[in-house]
């Protein structure tokens, strides 16, 4: 017997039918005898239709009260998976994250969980209930309703899986499990069989939005052994997140190729090269609440440097303003171009650490296509570039090629 947490995605209990689906299958494990924790998120498109409701009375919600509605879409779902468990004739019952008591800081739309008090449900499942958890919300100190951040239903189902040692947390979604690539953007992406959670992190992090980053990290951290699957196979094995490489040595050096449309590039020309500049320019950067990613200063000619930084696009003309207006006169910079229309694809593998030549496989196999490389940087685990985005799907196609990651080429 084992104790499996079950976490349901939006369109796995996007229809009366789905939930019915979900039941069947959570039926299907309690008999085998295993006992079973059900997390879900909202039916799909509803969080996003609440938040949509708010802004039409306030445009900038108040975020506590925000949370107080949006996180109603787990409730609606808890309640329908727990009634589709009855009808099959299972003992079963829901609990909102206060009712567990998901206890969390009071960062309303972005809190993180401080504590999960598992013993009712302990106490619940060894009375033959199977349970269904509101993923996505908890409660703070003072009895504030609070929710994770968007996606935030997996780390739910990844702090529950913890808390209770489940011996596996499964991630029910609508792929069938971590892929090389985006195979809307290159068919031949193979599902992977298991990958690391090191990798997953690059692989989630540059675009590959199967679970949200700080459930993975939150699972690297604890010790859960995760799984994601499709809810709409009956078999499969998806892909397991592991922790050892070793179990990973007959698999390619390279995992998978990531990518992400959403960068801005920014550069800071003609700036004093001396102690204190980065901190000049990125300060009031990072003071304005802007995330940067990439940073490259070139090597100074005549004490005078470049500096270039990649913002999300989003973010693109905020962080431009700032640099005017704050930074170019402040440091006698010369001047403050910027480029919306760039994408950055990185290559990721744990095997690069012991394999030499990768990087320059990449940039050969960019080359060939004629593709010019605008910035760079590496870990050790991933190498990634900058690139025009009018590039960006051919780029991902030679690579996964190049790296031999096409379906039957292994
Ligand atoms: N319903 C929430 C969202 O759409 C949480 C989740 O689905 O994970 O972001
Ligand atoms: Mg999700």
């Amino acid at each position: 017997m084992a104790l499996i947490v079950q976490k349901y995605g939006g369109t796995s209990v996007g229809s009366p039918e789905r939930i019915q689906a979900v039941a069947r299958r959570v039926a299907k494990y309690r008999a085998q005898g295993h006992q079973v924790v059900v997390v879900v998120s909202a039916m799909s498109g509803e969080t996003n239709r609440l938040i949509e409701l708010a802004k039409k009375i306030q445009a900038q919600p108040d975020p506590r009260e925000l949370d107080v509605m949006i996180s109603t879409g787990e409730q609606v779902t808890i309640g329908l998976v727990t009634m589709a468990l009855m009808e099959l004739g299972l003992k079963a019952k829901s609990y909102t994250g206060a009712q567990v008591r998901i206890l969390t800081d009071s960062a309303f739309t972005k809190a993180r969980i401080l504590s999960i008090d598992e013993q009712n449900i302990r106490t619940d499942l060894a009375n033959g209930y199977a349970i269904v958890v509101a993923g996505f919300q908890g409660v703070d100190e003072n009895g504030n309703i609070t929710t994770l951040g968007r996606g935030g239903s997996d780390t739910t189902g990844v702090a529950m899986a913890a808390a209770l040692h489940a011996d596996e947390c499964q991630i029910y979604t609508d792929v069938d499990g971590v892929y090389t690539t985006d195979p809307r953007v290159v068919p031949e992406a193979r599902r992977l069989k298991s990958v690391t959670f090191e990798e997953m992190l690059e692989l989630a992090s540059l675009g590959s939005k199967v679970l949200q980053i700080r459930s993975v990290e939150f699972a690297g951290k604890y010790k859960v052994k995760l799984r994601v699957l499709s809810s709409f196979e009956e078999e499969g094995e998806g892909t397991l997140i592991t922790f050892e490489e070793d179990e990973k040595m007959e698999q390619a050096i390279i995992s998978g190729i990531a990518f992400n449309r959403d960068e801005a590039k920014i550069t800071v020309r003609g700036v004093p090269d001396k102690p204190g500049i980065a901190y000049q320019i990125l300060g009031p950067v990072s003071d304005a609440n802007i995330d940067v990613d990439m940073i490259i200063q070139n090597v100074s000619i005549d004490g005078s440097t470049d500096f270039s930084f990649t913002v999300h696009r989003n973010e693109f003309n905020k962080a431009m303003s700032v640099l005017k207006n704050q930074v170019q006169q402040h440091i006698g910079a010369r001047e403050v171009i910027g480029d919306d229309k760039t994408a950055k694809v990185s290559v990721v593998g744990v095997g690069m650490r012991s394999h030499v030549g990768i990087a320059s496989k990449m940039f050969r196999t960019l080359a060939e296509e004629g593709i010019n490389i605008q910035m760079i940087s590496t870990s050790e685990i991933k190498i990634s570039v900058v690139i025009d985005e009018k590039y960006l799907e051919l780029a991902v196609r030679v690579l996964h090629k190049a790296f031999d990651l096409d379906q039957e080429s292994l």
